[in-house]
């Protein structure tokens, strides 16, 4: 007799990412594209979408396109071109959007993830759409343009993720991406980056994918993966419950970490796409395309490999240095000064982290000078390894230069013989009892009094001085 075996399921996640571009002004039209303003502050007759007003195509979304689509390894299309994707909401004014469908301007590419080529089917760019606000105690929605214009790419992967762990990561490396090469800011929290997430599942062995469905707009890595496990977990449910899955899209409940329907296929807008007729088609020529290229800087995969490879850190300890760009950059400013990549990198994932993550910090507060200068002054003995560390922390808190708080707080090791054995002879005859331990052979009580002399010391002087000296007197 034969039991049945219990199916294994295989997630199958594809992605659409779409990022705000770090342009002056938005796609279409010379409204400022800024984060915060006042309601309706930053709008015109063309991002508003009224009559006569006529889109003109903002050659630094262009250039920002491009260089996202050079850093995630796509090719570049010669000939692009912008469509008219038709339909009403009530944050669109136009009652269409200017996209791209036909001929996007980046194509193919890919990014790997732990080991695993995750394949992008192509970039497009787009104009952002504005934003509904529900004031619930009004019972009103107001509309707010500001956001209509924002110029916005469209990263569509391939179905190439199996698991909310690996989707998540596969986002991280493309936010990294995006952030070296000065496109986006990668904030998830201000609805820079946003993602819509295809999950289907199969069982294991299937030669066809399943029927997916699509939870829109997740705007932080916790949804993405809590959004994923639902679905694949609803779905599966599903299947075994001897139904099928319907393709769909869904929405993503906060509260619950769920999926709730929002519209099926039967009632999915048809977009009626077309050529749009205000906005010309964009030949791009090898040499503005290599201009691009040359301006991108070091990209995350490069500097990881260089950090590993060349410095000797462990992956992990390359990822905390990556993850903000301008952290990165001050350790790459201090090394490029000389300080040595270890220590540089235990006291940027030390203190200077702590600090960061403590104030919300977008830059580093000292200069990397000054870090080497403290390096400097540990690695010759003029202050200790923990005042090095304290220095490091009161200069970003106080935002005077390293020199200054090394004198300001007496840190400096001075040799001053007679001060230490008169602090020392102080600790020890303090402690008349654990002198004797001592003397009896109870040598633990050596580190007591190690601590006791470095407390009062502070580190004005060198550790191998005060433990010859504590040793001087103790044997004596
Ligand atoms: P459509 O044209 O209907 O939007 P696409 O082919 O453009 O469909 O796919 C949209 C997204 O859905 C892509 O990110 C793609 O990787 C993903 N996708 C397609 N099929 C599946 C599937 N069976 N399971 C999971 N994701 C899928
Ligand atoms: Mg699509
Ligand atoms: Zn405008």
């Amino acid at each position: 007799m034969s039991t049945a075996a219990q199916t294994r399921y295989i997630t199958v996640i594809g992605l659409e990412i779409h990022a705000e571009l770090l342009t002056q002004t938005k796609v279409f039209c010379g409204c400022p594209n800024t984060f915060g303003s006042a309601e309706n502050e930053n709008v015109c007759p063309t991002c508003l979408g009224l009559p006569g007003a006529l889109p003109v195509l903002n050659r630094s979304a262009v250039e920002q396109t491009v260089k996202a689509g050079l850093a995630l390894g796509c090719e570049i299309a010669r000939w692009t071109r912008w469509d008219r994707k038709n339909y009403f909401y009530a944050d669109s004014p136009k009652a269409y959007q200017i996209s791209q469908l036909y001929a996007p301007l980046c194509l193919g590419g890919g990014l790997e993830v732990g080991g695993r080529l995750i394949r992008l089917n192509h970039i497009h760019l787009e104009e952002d759409a504005g934003k509904l606000i529900h004031d619930g105690a009004r019972n009103v929605t107001r509309v707010d343009f500001n956001r209509c214009g924002v110029p916005l790419i469209e990263i569509v992967t391939e179905p190439d993720m199996r698991s909310a762990d690996e989707a998540a990561a596969f986002i991280e490396q493309v936010r990294m991406a995006l952030v070296y090469a000065g496109v986006c800011d990668g904030k998830m929290e201000q609805g820079s980056l946003r993602v819509d997430a295809n999950v289907s599942v199969m069982p294991e062995g299937a030669a066809e994918l399943g029927t997916r469905a699509e939870v829109k707009n997740l705007n932080s890595f916790r949804h993405v993966a809590l959004a994923i496990e639902h679905e694949a977990e609803r779905q599966i449910r599903l299947i075994e419950g001897g139904d099928r899955v319907v393709q769909e899209t869904r929405r993503f409940l906060e509260g619950t970490g769920e999926t709730a329907p929002l519209r099926s296929k039967e009632d999915a807008h048809d977009y009626r796409y077309f050529p749009d007729p205000d906005v010309l088609p964009l030949e791009l020529d090898a040499e503005f395309v290599g201009r691009l290229r040359a301006s991108l800087g070091e990209l995350p995969g490069a500097r990881r490999e260089r950090y590993i490879g060349q410095y000797g850190m462990s992956a992990a300890d390359a990822e905390t240095l990556l993850a903000r760009k301008f952290v990165s950059d001050f350790y790459d400013e201090a090394v490029a000064l000389g300080a040595d990549p270890r220590e540089a990198g235990n006291m940027v994932r030390g203190e200077i982290l702590r600090h960061v993550g403590e104030t919300g910090a977008e830059r580093v507060g000292m200069d990397a000078g000054d870090l080497v200068k403290l390096l400097g002054m540990a690695a010759a003995g003029e202050i200790s390894a923990n005042n090095a560390k304290r220095a490091v922390a009161l200069t970003l808190g106080e935002g005077k230069s390293a020199e200054a708080i090394v004198e300001a707080h007496n840190m400096r090791i001075r040799e001053d013989p007679d001060a230490l054995a008169a602090t020392v002879r102080s600790v020890l005859a303090e402690r008349p009892d654990a002198v004797r331990s001592y003397k009896d052979g109870e040598t633990k009580v050596f580190g007591f009094f190690m601590g006791q002399c470095n407390k009062i010391l502070k580190g004005s002087a060198h550790p191998k001085s005060v433990e010859a000296e504590l040793r001087k007197q103790l044997d004596s």
